[in-house]
């Protein structure tokens, strides 16, 4: 279980693994899009810290998660402000009070923020976006949500890892990766390493 502190302290640890992973986010984007993915996620990330370090009294889980993607949306700005946002906000958003989440209550909450991102950004498994990591996660939660948060972390960790790797095998179906046509092949999507990297964030941090 996560309780309120729990859940702000593996925000917080989340937002400095992308700050530090800024440079390589960066060079991930800089091969197929424009190279600002890790300003962007590093930028909202630093929202994220500013936010939480004033909601030391929260008690609500939900709550945090809902700010922590506020601060995203607000900071990041455009499409990717509100695609990352709704990694965290869209699935906490309206969610009864709870002091205390499990296994269960967080898959429930990254598949709700599956399904906004993928209504408001219209991507499928196989566009090479961070969508390609999300949806197996949440596969993969939801198989393993009635097992410890450490266990169904680590099945979602690696189905998102492997659903980066498969980034690699498609050509881009949005921004300027898209363009590129087949030349895309070959290489990673940012996004998508940015959604494997926060749920190993989440993995490292329960464990
Ligand atoms: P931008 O593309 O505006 O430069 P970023 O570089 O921060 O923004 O983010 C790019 C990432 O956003 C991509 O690697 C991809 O994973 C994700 N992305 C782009 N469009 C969509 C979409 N329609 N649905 C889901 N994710 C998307
Ligand atoms: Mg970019
Ligand atoms: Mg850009």
């Amino acid at each position: 279980e996560l309780n309120a502190a729990d859940a702000r302290n593996m925000l917080l640890y989340i937002a400095d693994k992308i700050i530090a992973k800024k440079p390589y986010l960066t060079e991930v984007d800089s091969a197929i899009g424009d190279g600002d993915h890790g300003i962007g996620m590093a930028g909202g990330m630093q929202k994220v810290k500013k936010k939480l370090s004033h909601m030391e009294n929260e008690e609500n889980v939900y709550a945090l998660f809902e700010a922590a993607g506020k601060a995203m949306l607000l900071s990041m700005g455009g499409a990717s402000g509100v695609i990352f946002g709704s990694l965290y906000l869209a699935g906490a958003k309206g969610m009864e009070a709870k002091k205390a989440i499990g296994a269960e209550e967080l898959a429930h909450m990254e598949k709700k923020s599956l399904a906004a991102i993928q209504e408001r950004g219209k991507a499928k498994v196989g566009d090479k976006t961070m969508v390609d990591a999300l949806a197996p996660a949440v596969e993969a939660m939801e198989a393993n949500s009635e097992k410890s948060l450490a266990e169904m972390l680590r099945a979602a960790e690696a189905a998102a890892k492997a659903g980066v790797e498969n980034t690699k095998k498609y050509q881009a179906a949005f921004g300027r990766a898209k363009s590129l046509m087949e030349r895309a092949i070959g290489y990673q999507d940012a996004g998508a390493t940015s959604v494997w990297l926060i749920i190993q964030g989440m993995r490292e941090f329960v464990e």
